[in-house]
């Protein structure tokens, strides 16, 4: 049986694992190699099971541990171009690494990926929608400014939706950060805010919503609990689970 498991999620690093234990992929890698392995070995899951790592793009909360652990686990990198291009840039990735541009729905293994462009300050950053074939549609969707229509009605179709719930915006407002980084956060290629995520909720459940996963939670500027409530008032009756994914993973499966 297919499953998520995130294996970190805040404003210092996002990692999740799709799949089972007979294959399986992560989206984004900004976490270490040390982390990575005792996840596969306590969900005894081999090393050869994983297909490939989705970037969402090149922030380093996406990608900090993504050179290192491709050299002890040398899988395809997917990405749109911009992204590739932007990592090579950096230097994250090299000749020596398999790289795939995305331009569409990519097939790995049992599930369909779709890459899904988001306004965020990247060079071409994407969120993603993960298909079971003859099975359940999951998303992934962190790290954007506000939620265009064509991700929305992505999102409807998905039973088990992880989105941002990045800030609460009095707390960003009142808070340390300096003003041009509140600019940059409250921008339309920023972060999703609690009220945002609310607002594009409550219209989910009007879909297939039945496990959502609030994720990319700023250490500064929100608080679980903020980002809890204000999700739980725009579910309302729909039947739903509501979970706030902490820093560190904490050994839960959301089952597909
Ligand atoms: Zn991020
Ligand atoms: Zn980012």
């Amino acid at each position: 049986m297919s499953f998520l498991y995130n294996l970190c999620s805040s404003s210092s690093g996002n990692a999740t694992f799709i799949g089972s234990q007979a294959e399986g992929f992560f989206i984004d890698m900004g976490t270490g190699v040390r982390t990575v392995f005792r996840f596969l070995k306590d969900a005894r899951i081999d090393k050869k099971a994983i297909q490939g790592i989705f970037i969402t793009h090149e922030h380093s909360d996406h990608v900090k541990g993504l050179s290192t652990l491709l050299k002890y686990l040398p899988v395809p990198v997917y990405a749109t171009r911009g992204t590739l291009l932007a990592l090579y840039e950096k230097g994250i990735l090299h000749n020596g690494n398999r790289m795939i541009p995305l331009n569409g729905p990519a097939d790995i293994g049992r599930f369909i990926v779709t890459p899904y462009a988001t306004s965020h300050d990247a060079a071409e950053s994407v969120c993603y929608q993960i298909q079971e074939k003859n099975g359940a549609t999951a998303a992934v969707c962190t790290d954007l400014g506000y939620v265009s229509e064509e991700i929305e009605a992505m999102l409807s179709e998905c039973s088990t939706v992880m989105l941002e719930s990045n800030h609460d915006r009095e707390m960003l407002r009142n808070g340390p950060y300096p003003y041009f980084l509140k600019k940059r956060i409250l921008s339309d290629s920023g972060h999703l805010s609690n009220a945002q995520a609310a607002q594009t909720i409550q219209k989910l459940t009007q879909g297939n919503l039945r496990q959502l996963l609030l994720a990319h939670l700023s250490e500064h500027n929100n608080l679980p609990s903020l980002a809890l409530q204000s999700s739980l008032s725009a579910v309302g009756e729909h039947p739903c689970e509501v979970y706030v994914l902490p820093k560190w993973g904490e050994g839960r499966r959301f089952f597909l």
